[in-house]
């Protein structure tokens, strides 16, 4: 049943070979392989089969589906259909409209890359990903770029860094005696997420425009028993993950783990990791068919960072290793003293790569609702380091000291001369504090948040790590002795970059007093974080390896900050409306009812002087949130009369918020101090214990 249903949706090798004519087929792979241009009577023939495929599937249109910088996806629907000569319609679908395609995307955020006069900009296939089908509509990847070639999209940079990572560590993989063609990103993303119920998901407006809950008193019970964690699956919950699993094999999706996470209401989903693209695009489908599938359920799924203050965030685990085309996986320790060399210098260029550029890894996952859940007790703080365990750091210090390696397994580590003492890394031991940790065989990024696409994260790794295999090709090309230069690069890494490994708790403020005397970066918000990303070094970098022209950075610099300014400026008028039309007369009405039961008891004799104490303590806070009101409105004036710019962003940074939780803080009070009946909204309880 799995095998019929497996990439049923997807124009993948297997339907490809049955479709496309062999020399067609073998033709598309070569290309990809070698990344070459397709001919156009290739495209052409190719177009016809994946027509003739979706029209067997009942499909009538097609789209070119691509990821502009609203960090979403786009489509825009096309139909086969054509005029027939004799009158009436045949179904069309040339190479040209499969290569290419023009949609009309001027409203979609450019940061000044694209004049109006030329809006237009165009969307080019990644054969690399496979087409599929959704809705019935047969989309396309695609990539989205202006008319003069800039990247307006998500895609166009990451296959960019596909190139720099592929090319420079081949270049080291020969250096070391390897005839690989090509090297891989690979990536897993875990995906963390929300279930709430959707009739009380109706009833929270700030769920419903900003993803996550502006006001909120705690439950009585939260996650402090950490029951639900791996706990037994909810069979609505079930049915829903049954389903989703099977929307997800039909488009070549294959679900790896499933299971509930720390906080109630909290569940992980992962797939099987493949090549980054792919595997970006996938999280993408991911991402939206969670949601239409919850909604079948009577479910919303929430993929919101912080949906619930006091509650833990969600998080997207980004998995990252490299892998050859024969399926090698490069950050596999080795087996033979050969293999050891390899991954000790890859491991060192990893190293080397996370500290130069903590700058960089903190801006790929810098956006507003990511800061919510970054340096909180759940996630890792802002301040990047890396976990390596102690066992494979005391073996890279032992060869940067040129001492003899003791541990467990007493043996001598040389380059190139000895097998390496295994070193177990099993996850009972794991940390799981560390921001990027080292999980035997790959790197686990652990910033980046739920709702992000996972781009820009793998645009950042894969650029900074090709460049620093750069930096180690040049200089092993120029090298008499391979092992010893290898030796001299590792001892160089370690004396400088060493201060990025950190094998404790991340969550602890010793490591924030700790990572300060290291000289290491601590970026707490998205604004520390965007400003630095057009610094020289970046540009320059950005530029050598061919990913972004400064007029791109800048550009996405541009939307980042007037994206910023927009979701903070959304919560905060979701907070006025909130506060000012429903929490605010609720609680008036409940005086009023309060007061008056006053005035009934003592008509008839009866003290009331609780009621009393009651109502003038409601008193207090209906003019304390009137003032909050007032402060928040003040804050946001400010803003909005500076645009949206890094000026403005600085003012709902430091302003904006202070107010909104001000408020916040004034709102959680009068909701435990109103009673239930009365109370606008679904509480926290409702909310995380909606499902049963
Ligand atoms: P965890 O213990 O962190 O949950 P898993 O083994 O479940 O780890 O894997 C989490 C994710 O990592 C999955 O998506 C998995 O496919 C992916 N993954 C496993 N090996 C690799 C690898 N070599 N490169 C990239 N991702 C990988
Ligand atoms: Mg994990």
């Amino acid at each position: 049943m799995i095998n019929d249903l497996y990439g049923s949706m997807v124009f993948d090798d297997k339907t490809m070979r049955k479709y496309l004519k062999e020399e067609t087929f073998l033709e598309l792979k070569k290309c990809c392989e070698n990344d070459i241009p397709l001919s156009i009577e290739t495209a052409n023939e190719i177009a016809d089969s994946m027509k003739n495929w979706a029209l067997e599937k009942g499909v009538t249109h097609f789209t070119h589906w691509f990821q502009p910088m609203t960090g979403i996806t786009a489509e825009k629907h096309d139909s086969f259909i054509a005029p027939a000569k004799d009158g009436g319609v045949i179904m069309e679908f040339s190479g040209k409209e499969l290569i290419k395609g023009e949609p009309d995307a001027s409203s979609f955020p450019n940061g000044g890359l694209r004049a109006t006069f030329e809006a237009r900009g165009y969307t080019a296939w990644d054969p690399t990903s496979y087409a599929f089908i959704k809705d019935g509509i047969l989309c396309i990847p695609t990539a989205f770029c202006s008319y003069n070639g800039a990247a307006l999209d998500k895609k166009t940079p990451l296959l960019r860094s596909m190139e720099a990572i592929n090319k420079h560590t081949v270049r080291l993989l020969h250096l070391l005696g390897r005839d690989t063609k090509k090297v891989s990103a690979m990536v897993g993303p875990e995906q963390e997420y929300f279930l709430v119920d959707t009739s009380v998901f109706e009833k929270r407006k700030d769920l419903f425009y900003t993803g996550r809950t502006l006001f909120g008193a705690r439950p009585p019970k939260g996650q402090e028993l950490d029951d639900h964690y791996f706990g037994a699956i909810k069979p609505r919950v079930a049915a829903y993950m049954k389903e989703l699993d099977e929307e997800l094999w039909k488009l070549g999706i294959l679900a790896k783990t499933k299971h509930n996470e720390a906080a109630p209401a909290q569940h992980e989903f992962a797939p099987i990791y493949t090549t980054v693209n792919v595997s970006c695009d996938q999280n993408q489908l991911t991402m939206e068919i969670m949601k239409k599938v919850a909604a079948k359920h009577n479910m919303t799924c929430l993929l919101h960072e912080k949906p619930f203050a006091g509650v833990n965030g969600s998080g997207k685990h980004n998995n990252w290793s490299l892998s050859t085309d024969d399926g090698y996986n490069l950050f596999e320790p080795g087996k033979n003293p050969q293999e050891n060399a390899q991954f000790l210098l890859l491991l060192a260029g990893v190293i080397a790569a996370v500290d130069k550029h903590q700058d960089l890894l903190r801006f790929s996952v810098a956006y507003a609702g990511n800061d919510l859940r970054l340096g909180g007790n759940e996630a890792p703080p802002a301040i990047m380091s890396m976990y390596l365990g102690d066992e494979l750091t005391g073996i890279l210090q032992a060869i940067a000291d040129g001492r003899t390696y003791s541990n467990r397994a007493k043996c001598e580590v040389a380059i190139g001369v000895h097998v390496l003492p295994k070193f177990a890394m099993d996850s009972a031991d794991r940390n799981r504090t560390s921001p990027f940790a080292f999980t035997g065989n790959k790197f686990e990024f652990r910033m980046p948040g739920s709702a992000q696409s996972i781009a820009g994260v793998n645009v950042i790794l894969n650029t900074i790590v090709a460049d620093q295999f750069k930096e180690f090709a040049d200089e092993l090309e120029n090298c008499k002795d391979i092992n010893k230069g290898i030796t001299d690069i590792i001892s160089r890494v370690m004396k400088d970059h060493s201060k990025i490994i950190f094998n404790g708790n991340n969550y602890s403020q010793e490591w924030v007093r700790e990572a300060e005397k290291r000289g290491l970066l601590n970026l707490p918000t998205t604004i520390d974080a965007l400003v630095l990303f057009t610094e020289k070094k970046n540009v320059e970098l950005m530029a050598r390896q061919h990913i972004f022209s400064e007029e791109e950075m800048m550009s996405r610099k541009e939307i980042y900050i007037e994206n910023y300014c927009k979701l903070i400026n959304i919560e905060a008028m979701t907070m006025l409306d909130i506060a000012t039309m429903d929490i605010i007369p609720a609680v008036i009405e409940y005086k009023k009812m309060v007061t008056e039961t006053v005035i009934s008891s003592k008509e008839v004799g009866v003290k009331a002087d609780a009621e009393i104490k009651i109502a003038n303590h409601l008193e207090d806070l209906i003019i304390k949130s009137e003032k909050a009101v007032d402060s928040l409105k003040t804050a946001l004036n400010e803003a909005h009369s500076m645009g949206e710019n890094l000026n403005s962003a600085h003012i709902y940074k430091d302003s904006v918020i202070a107010a909104m939780n001000g408020l916040r803080a004034i709102c959680d009070e009068m909701e435990l101090n109103t009673a239930k009946s009365y109370w606008p909204l679904p509480s926290y309880g409702d909310l995380l214990f909606s499902i049963h």
